[in-house]
């Protein structure tokens, strides 16, 4: 089985600073994958890495068995281009700590803009696979409002589907519930929940512990750029090994 996720030595610098010192990990096909570590461990920058928006500097980072960034023929490989790069990213779904949604569209509109405008959908289509992802995501009858008239986890629940209308086959999550009261967190991590149970594969940068420890096949705790401790949910949370892992845990359990 090829890797969805395969990460070998993966380097990323800004400048002098070394912010990812040689990540090695795997996602499979239908797993999730949940990554803690403290802030500035590199976590946003490593998922940034997979979804195209920064380039590694060292290591290789293949996605579905190709290369981030590179297209292979014969036995050479070419830097993909900027509209190359473009087409790759939408085969990756990416959900923010901000909602990020388009303030004069409607939760409807913001679902099948990217279908519409980047997929070339006809408006019927979209519009009847948006509905049904705001059903998903449990919003149907919030289609015509606006983002200003949705709560935070309402807002974060339509930024879901509009990632999902594109069909992904990678879905990452960075701090998706970080930025909400936390009375609305629950509803947003039961959309995601159920979106595990449904074989979606997912990369999951959170705090939210319990979740990790629910529905993770496998957690990785970062630090300081490295991956420190990686296993199942139950090792790295219930029985850290190490230290800066104890420590952490500490902190946010
Ligand atoms: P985390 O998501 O774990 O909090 P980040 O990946 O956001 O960590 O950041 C890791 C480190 O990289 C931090 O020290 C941050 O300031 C730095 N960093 C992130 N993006 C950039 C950038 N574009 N330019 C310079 N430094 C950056
Ligand atoms: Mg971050």
């Amino acid at each position: 089985m090829t890797a969805m996720v395969k990460a070998e030595g993966v380097c990323k610098r800004f400048g002098s600073l070394e912010v990812l010192k040689g990540i090695d990990l795997e996602v499979q096909p239908g797993e999730v994958m949940c990554i803690i570590g403290p802030s500035g461990s590199g976590k946003s920058t490593f998922l940034r890495c997979i979804n195209h928006l920064e380039k590694v500097d060292a290591g290789r980072l293949s996605v579905d068995g190709e290369l981030v960034g590179y297209q292979q023929r014969g036995d050479k490989l070419y830097e993909l281009k900027e509209n190359e790069v473009a087409h790759k990213r939408q085969e990756i779904g990416m959900v923010f700590q901000r909602f990020n949604l388009f303030p004069h569209m409607t939760a409807l509109e913001n679902v099948i803009e990217a279908p519409v405008q980047v997929k070339g959908e006809s408006k019927a289509l979209a519009r009847a696979r948006g509905a049904e992802l705001l059903e998903q995501v449990g919003l149907a009858d919030k289609a015509k409002n606006y983002p200003r008239q949705l709560s935070g986890g309402q807002q974060q629940r339509v930024a879901i589907a509009r990632a999902l209308a594109m069909q992904p086959k990678l879905m990452l999550f960075d701090e998706p519930t970080s930025a909400l009261d936390p009375e609305l967190v629950g509803d947003v991590l039961a959309v995601m929940r159920q979106l595990a149970k449904d074989g979606m594969t997912m990369v999951v940068v959170t705090h939210e512990m319990e979740f990790a420890r629910e529905v993770a096949d496998s957690v990785v705790f970062m630090d300081g750029g490295v991956v420190v401790e990686a296993g199942a949910p139950e090792d790295v949370i219930r029985s850290p090994k190490h230290e800066r892992t104890k420590a952490f845990l500490s902190r946010v359990l």
